[in-house]
């Protein structure tokens, strides 16, 4: 194929070991996509699809795995400019001090343009690892207005799926609170005016332990009247727990169950350090859970038991808290965390990994994206594919594929990514975002957000 060559229009992926990740997962040998008008049209062996379609513009996939675009749970493209920070004073002891240290002094030091560029440079990593559904969780309290605003504008040239929220916090003061609010409010409803079908939102909260009672009420009703639920991270940390039992005289899921915040539309991110009841409530309200092994290991908040949840039927979703967008090495993570954690290697098998990061995370994503399956090739379903260059030295079963991804996949054998139809990176050159000027922007603004960070008090 020359270099050059645009990808418009209707799209005949052949020769590709189809990974279907549907109902049944199959592995289609010497398999055909068809893509028409974003999704998947038609779908069987490239002999077949070939003569079907003679006319219609080819893209060989020459024996890669062709397999649906990674999602990511929960991430925060805020934090692209922490990679090599320096956080002046002793280490960060724990958590709390993590936030206080760290997170909450990067996010105020961020304006307009370093939430574009933050957001872009997630977006490069993204396409590059082969995720293409990322659903984001945004902090910006000095720019907050329009704050989501410069991360739809950087998804839409990007070219891959993301919902988008702001978290509303009371750490910044009521005003700072009624701006979060209004934020989301703003965005969820400009949503119908973009009608862009890259992007959705939700209706972001940080914690209970930054959310007063009255603040909670105001979002319940701004969100109620959206129809949406929410995004909030829940006892990440023993601190979350014991500041609502202290505050409250409850555990934050009760807390949060009272106050209309979960259901089969909102997303808890973590619940580490849930009882049994809390659990018992996220299986009751059907809410989702988000796991971040990566960030959970490095943060030292501990092991969530994601196998004791995905038993009581609560959906366990993979998530990257903002660590690098490379999917499988959160599966990795997730993989090794549980048996470590309870020193039994028998814990967190291949196929728990697979069932929450494909098949959940395929059902989270599909909440927002009503009417379009995702994460999965089958007549019908998004064209949000990717090319693997894995070339197995044993044999590969559908059965087994797990346990090839967490041992053999590396994320550089993604060569291809495709969203949405639209072709993204062609054989590793990406074709939306220019790399280049992006890594460059990047860097200069990282300096004067390091700099305002370094002259906030903490
Ligand atoms: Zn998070």
């Amino acid at each position: 194929m020359s270099e050059n060559k645009e990808y418009t229009g209707d799209l005949l992926i052949t020769n590709g070991r189809l990974v279907t990740w549907g109902k049944a997962n199959e592995l289609i040998e010497n398999g055909a996509l068809l893509l028409r008008d974003g999704r998947i049209a038609n779908m069987g062996n490239t002999g077949e699809l070939r003569a079907k379609y003679p006319d219609v513009q080819e893209l060989d996939a020459r024996n890669q795995l062709v397999m649906p675009g990674n999602i990511c749970a929960h991430t925060h493209f805020y934090g692209a400019f922490a990679r090599g920070m320096a956080i002046p004073g002793p280490p960060m002891q724990d958590f709390p001090d993590i936030l206080n240290r760290l997170w909450w002094r990067l996010d105020r030091a961020l304006l307009d343009v370093d939430i574009e560029y933050s957001a872009l440079v997630c977006l490069v990593d993204a396409i590059k690892h082969g995720t293409t559904t990322l659903i984001d969780h945004h902090a910006s309290p000095n720019a907050i207005d329009s704050s989501l605003d410069q991360i739809a504008d950087a998804v839409d040239s990007a070219g891959v799926r993301a919902a988008l929220c702001y978290e509303v916090t009371d750490r910044n003061g009521p005003t700072g609170a009624q701006e979060g609010i209004s934020e989301n409010v703003r965005f969820l409803s400009s949503l119908r005016e973009r009608d862009s079908h890259l992007l959705a939102g939700t209706f972001g909260l940080h914690a209970s332990l930054s959310l007063s009672d009255e603040t909670l009420a105001d979002c319940v009703s701004a969100a109620s009247e959206l129809g949406t639920g929410f995004h909030i991270h829940v006892a990440e940390h023993e601190v979350d727990e014991y500041d609502s039992m202290y505050k409250y005289n409850r555990r934050v899921v009760d807390r949060l169950a009272e106050a209309g915040i979960l259901g089969p539309k909102t997303i808890v991110a973590h619940a580490i350090h849930v009882d049994a009841v809390e659990k018992g409530l996220l299986r009751g309200t059907d809410t989702w859970v988000t796991h971040q092994p990566r960030s959970n290991m490095n943060n030292a908040v501990g092991a969530a038991d994601i196998e004791g949840m995905m038993r009581l039927g609560i959906p366990v979703c993979l998530g990257n808290d903002g660590f690098s967008n490379n999917m499988w090495a959160e599966w990795k993570t997730a993989y090794f965390l549980h048996k470590l954690a309870h020193r039994d290697p028998r814990r967190a098998n291949g196929a728990d990994i697979a069932k929450m990061a494909i098949y959940n995370n395929a059902a989270l994503a599909e909440m927002f994206w009503p009417e379009l399956p995702l994460g999965k090739l089958e007549v019908g379903a998004a064209a949000d594919i990717i090319f693997v260059d894995y070339q197995a030295t044993t044999p590969l079963t559908t059965a087994n594929l797990p346990w090839h991804i967490i041992f053999g996949f590396e994320s550089s054998m993604v060569t291809t990514t495709i969203a949405a139809g639209k072709v993204l990176m062609l054989d590793r050159r990406l074709l939306t975002l220019d790399e280049v000027e992006i890594t460059a922007r990047s860097r200069e603004l990282a300096r004067g957000v390091w700099k305002r960070f370094d002259e906030l008090s903490v």
